[in-house]
């Protein structure tokens, strides 16, 4: 099963993806845990794209496409994957088409996650993510059990340099200029599917999960 999750940031495409690889056992590929991770290294390409995602504007296509590619032809692909934040511009989608289509595959489902931009603030500003392995939390919504400490791995909490309020609103505006236009792309592909994002985690994920056992 090869899956989109598509929505603003803040939808919660990691949220839904990290339940997605529980129940299906295929590998959440984040194209921001890969930058992040990147910047945390101090590789060129991390010094490279820190400078876009701190002012909450998109990583140039190239580098993003290049990770992709790569990611995509590890063997933990094969049985499917879930892609989270790419693409996020048409000519990311195109050249993910191409990249599938000489792989023999194609993309099965494109979810998109519909929450509107006051609800995406509320959630960004409050939302904490574990240092050591990635687990995303809520303050209010989705609190961890003891303050500051991740609940699977015991790892501080942090909250990303990008989910400042002023940065969250450029963040929404890039994607509704950039990334909205892919709702259209992937519906004319007859492959979208849209999903009230404003529900708990939980119902959110059952309307997810029924999707997918329709198409496993
Ligand atoms: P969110 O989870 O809030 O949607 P992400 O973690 O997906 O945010 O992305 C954080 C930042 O990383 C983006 O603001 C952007 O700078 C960069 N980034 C992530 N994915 C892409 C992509 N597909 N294309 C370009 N930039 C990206
Ligand atoms: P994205 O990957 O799309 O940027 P996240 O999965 O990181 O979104 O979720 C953003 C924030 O909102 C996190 O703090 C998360 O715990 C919280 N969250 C995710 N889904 C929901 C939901 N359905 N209801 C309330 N809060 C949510
Ligand atoms: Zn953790």
């Amino acid at each position: 099963m090869n899956l989109i999750l598509l929505g603003p940031p803040g939808s919660g495409k990691g949220t839904q993806a990290k339940l997605i690889v529980e129940k299906y056992g295929i590998p959440q590929i984040s194209t921001g845990d890969m930058l992040r991770e990147a910047v945390a290294k101090g590789t060129e390409l991390g010094k490279e794209a820190k400078k876009y995602m701190d002012a909450g504007q998109l990583v140039p296509d190239e580098v993003v496409i290049g990770i992709v590619k790569e990611r995509l032809q590890q063997p933990d692909c094969e049985k499917g994957f879930i892609l989270d934040g790419f693409p996020r511009t048409i000519a990311q989608a195109e050249a993910l088409d191409k990249i599938l289509e000489e792989m023999g595959k194609k993309i099965d489902a494109v979810i998109n996650i519909q929450v509107p931009e006051e609800e995406v603030v509320k959630r960004i500003v409050n939302r904490r993510t574990c240092k050591n392995c990635g687990a995303v939390y809520h303050l209010i919504y989705n609190p961890p059990k003891e303050d500051n400490k991740c609940d699977k791995c015991g790892g501080e909490l942090y909250q990303r340099d990008d989910d400042k309020e002023e940065t969250v609103r450029k963040r929404y505006k890039v994607y509704k200029e950039q990334t909205e236009p892919l709702v259209e792309y992937y519906a004319k592909k007859g492959i979208l599917y849209n999903i009230d994002g404003t529900k708990s985690i939980e119902e959110v994920f059952a309307e997810i999960d029924s999707i997918l056992q329709k198409l496993a």
